[in-house]
């Protein structure tokens, strides 16, 4: 096992393959469907704007409203490290402080063995705002897989009645 696309200590790393990606729900692709491709692309983009002088992990994303328009995020971190903000978050964020509330699809994008996928915070912040969003996960080497965020996330906390 290379260190590629691992995690974790020695003794406890997990790859993508642990994580999930052996056993994708049906609904669950590794094919990157044409109309997101420029999507991803735009995550790239948004990803060289990383402020990880602590990581040193960039990470880009970049959301789509129904309308079409595309917002950008990456991740900013801070020295007190809970301020750190994910880069899917700050891209949705932008989207709602412009007035955005339709969205279709995000992608995200690190140079990472498999294709990254959104941490807990940021599926429960993703699910709330856009639940039916298709969450296009993505590394710098073309691996890609897409998801509804409702799998990513199947028992999300939810305070509002809908
Ligand atoms: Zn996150």
């Amino acid at each position: 096992m290379g260190r590629t696309g691992s995690i974790g200590s020695s003794s406890t790393r997990l790859t993508g393959q642990k994580l999930g990606f052996m056993q994708m729900p049906p609904t669950w692709t590794t094919d990157l469907p044409p109309d997101l491709k420029g999507l991803v692309e735009a995550a790239v983009r948004a990803r060289s704007n990383a402020y990880a002088p602590y990581s040193r992990f960039p990470v880009g994303a970049a959301v789509r409203t129904r309308s079409l328009g595309i917002y950008h995020g990456c991740n900013i971190e801070n020295g007190s490290y809970g301020a750190t903000v994910c880069a899917e978050r700050v891209a949705i964020f932008s989207a709602m402080a412009a007035g955005e509330r339709d969205f279709d699809a995000l992608a995200l994008v690190a140079e990472h063995g498999a294709p990254l996928t959104p941490c807990g915070i940021c599926r429960q912040v993703l699910f709330e705002l856009a639940p039916t969003l298709r969450v296009v996960m993505a590394n710098l080497t073309g691996g890609v897989t897409v998801a509804p965020i409702a799998q990513l996330l199947p028992a999300p906390f939810v305070l509002l009645e809908s």
